[in-house]
């Protein structure tokens, strides 16, 4: 397993088997279905990865690579594979990392049963490229990323950059799941960026078959962020129309504020496996978000700080998600339908859409 990895025997600490049994096992469901999952051999890294990069980037340290043998050994850990009911798979999208050879090793397990997997694809990847893949492997979309686009700064980057029209057009023609990933615009951070949510309703206007899915929960880390963002995409969107996915958010309070304003219909589980794995939290100061990792791990990372009290990335995320349901009064069919019923139905809805070649 990767070696930064938390969950080998040792590192699976007692602190993190009690928020498991008191926080997050009683409000399992039976069924999990992972709408985030990264996977890929080491052999598609490249070995230059330079210090620079890592600096910009402390993801590259701790996940550029994991195995679907891997990813099940985690899953195991976590929740035990028996829950494991189906998982949305890609690659990690690095400038690192050989997407061509990635895509193949993705797709090589796709069974379109419970392996799912979406093309992660560069803004310089044509058409031709992604038939044959959807033909050969039948990949249900793409997940495009900022670091694909060969620039640097990234507060400058839109999302047409980053998601070609190539991308869009098979999309929409074989009604396609696109998963985006929002940054920060000029400042205004994702869902609550108004350059972004204007370029989202020009790509559904000429695209109208995607399905959209925002990871993260649209970059909502911090309640106000959620709560401004998610009035901006329900005003130009109305409350059901984009997917959103859960992971690595660690705020109650902003899933607090999806759960009662947008359609619980669209808010998916998602672990992030990889990222997921190592030891940290979001907290937010006002609308800023910061990330607690252990400091004695990534010394230089900015934002790093102590705190031995921090458990794995995913447990901080379902706990939170879970609090927000107790809130909310949520019976155990809510938990199904954010835990498995709402993927599961989206994914059905596109491996049977006629257009797919079935
Ligand atoms: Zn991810």
């Amino acid at each position: 397993m990767t070696k930064i990895v938390e969950l080998s025997n040792e590192s699976y600490k007692k602190y993190d088997r009690e928020k498991y049994e008191l926080e997050i096992e009683p409000y399992l469901t039976e069924k999990i279905f992972d709408v985030h999952a990264h996977v890929g051999p080491s052999s598609v890294v490249s070995n230059n990865i330079t210090e620079e990069r890592i600096k910009e980037r402390f993801e590259l340290t701790t996940c550029s690579s994991l195995t679907y043998e891997d990813y099940f050994k985690a899953f195991d850990i976590l929740f035990g594979s028996k829950r494991f009911s189906g998982g949305l798979f890609f690659a990690y999208p690095f400038k690192e990392i050989n997407l061509e050879k990635a895509n193949e090793y993705v797709g090589s397990r796709i069974d379109n049963s419970k392996i799912f997997g979406l093309i992660t694809a560069s803004p310089y990847h044509k058409k031709d490229y992604f038939e044959e893949l959807i033909e050969k492997y039948g990949f249900i979309g793409f997940k495009p990323y900022p670091d694909l686009y060969d620039f640097k700064d990234e507060s400058k980057i839109k999302i047409s950059d980053y998601v070609s029209e190539d991308m869009l057009y098979i999309a929409n023609k074989y009604k396609l799941i696109l998963l985006i990933h929002l940054k920060s615009y000029n400042g205004g951070q994702g869902i609550n960026s108004d350059e972004y949510l204007q370029e989202i309703h020009n790509i559904f206007e000429k695209f109208p078959d995607i399905k959209l899915i925002i990871p993260h929960m649209g970059r909502a880390h911090c309640p106000k962020i959620a709560e401004a963002g998610i009035k901006k995409v329900i005003k130009y969107f109305g409350n059901d129309k984009i997917y959103f996915d859960t992971s690595t958010c660690t705020q109650r309070k902003s899933f607090e504020i999806f759960l009662e304003n947008y359609s619980t219909d669209k808010i998916l589980f998602g672990n992030d496996i990889g990222v997921s794995l190592i030891r940290a939290k979001f907290y937010c100061i006002d609308d800023e978000k910061k990330v607690l990792v252990p400091r004695e791990k990534f010394p230089w990372y900015k934002e790093s700080g102590f705190n031995r009290d921090v458990s794995i990335f995913v447990y901080e995320s379902l706990s939170e998600l879970f609090k927000a349901l107790r809130n909310l009064g949520a019976d155990r069919s809510m938990l199904n339908k954010l835990m498995y019923d709402n993927s599961n139905n989206l994914i059905k809805e596109v491996v049977k859409s006629e257009s797919f070649g079935n």
